[in-house]
């Protein structure tokens, strides 16, 4: 049997630093929201040849159990006492190392796919292995718009019926590692918010906003890249004055999104994107799915 599913991929349209902690991760308040595009899809054929083999359709992502999927797989195997015949295979399109949790992605679609089909683990000892894998992959057990707090695993979907403005995602073509965004984190930063952002960004999505959204996203990751890649900060500004009503890093970047008022609007700011940056240095993703999102009770 094949089973398949799209792995969505991720933004952070807030993403606050509240603490280090003692094991050197850092609490976040973060929103999560999800994407269609871009997206991954996954592809499970579970009568394969004994063992686990994982292969993508990029060339230069890990393979197999260095894959982020495959250590899932494993994990799940292990976990549900299976001696596995899996060929899993990974259609990438989620930009890599660029902040949008494409790996987490696929980790946690490969662990919703194994137990849509066997269904031997519990759904909370899921959530526990999937957080074995890193802090984002329990998110994308069921993605939906969120809130999480922790290192990213105490998830609370945002209830109710959100509006989600015209999104456009840019990612340039370098990648950088989570764990330099968060080494280079200006420290004065970490703590609480004391302007409310977040509660003040559900409400404008609650009430289709996009002035207020846009005026309200936040990142204290995107201080220290803006630094050091001038690219991210001329890219900010030439979005900001070519129609977005704003611009921000999503999580470790260095995708950037850009917040839209109209669909004429985003279509010109891509065509200018495209016009002044190389297909070789950036790719604009334009047709993300938005709108009214979701109604979760
Ligand atoms: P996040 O937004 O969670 O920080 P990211 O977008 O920064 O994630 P990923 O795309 O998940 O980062 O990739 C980080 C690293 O993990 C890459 O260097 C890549 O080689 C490795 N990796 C392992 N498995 C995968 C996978 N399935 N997809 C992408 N990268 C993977």
């Amino acid at each position: 049997m094949i089973a398949e599913a799209k792995a969505v991929s991720k933004l952070n349209l807030y993403l606050k630093v509240t603490a280090r902690r003692p094991d050197r991760y850092h609490d976040l308040e973060t929103l999560f929201l999800p994407l269609g595009y871009p997206a991954d899809r996954i592809t499970i054929d579970f009568d394969a040849a004994p063992g686990i083999r994982l292969s993508s359709s990029l060339a230069g992502l890990p393979e197999n159990l260095e894959n982020l999927a495959g250590r899932a797989a494993l994990a799940y195997a292990d976990a549900a006492g299976i001696s596995p015949t899996w060929s899993i295979h990974i259609e990438k399109q989620i930009p890599v190392a660029a902040g949008m949790g494409g790996g987490s992605a696929d980790a946690g679609t490969v662990l919703s796919l194994l137990s849509a089909h066997y269904g031997r683990v519990a759904h909370d000892d899921l959530a526990a292995l999937a957080l074995t894998l890193g802090a984002d992959v329990p998110y994308f057990l069921s993605p939906r718009a969120a809130t999480a707090t922790g290192v990213g695993d105490r998830i609370a979907p945002i209830e109710g019926i959100l509006t989600v403005p015209l999104l456009l995602v840019v990612n340039p073509h370098f990648p950088v590692s989570a764990k330099w965004a968060y080494t280079n984190l200006d420290r004065s930063r970490i703590g609480e918010d004391s302007e409310q952002r977040l509660p003040r960004l559900i409400a404008a999505l609650r009430a289709g906003d996009a002035e207020s959204v846009a005026r309200l996203l936040h990142n204290d990751l995107a201080f220290a890249l803006y630094e050091k890649f001038p690219m991210l900060r001329q890219l900010r500004e030439f979005m900001n004055a070519n129609g977005a009503l704003n611009s921000q890093i999503t999580g470790s970047g260095p995708t950037m999104f850009a917040i839209c008022r109209t669909q004429e609007e985003r279509t010109r700011l891509a065509a200018r994107l495209r016009e002044t940056f190389s297909s070789e240095t950036i790719t604009v993703f334009e047709e993300i799915p938005t709108g009214i999102l979701e109604i979760s009770r």
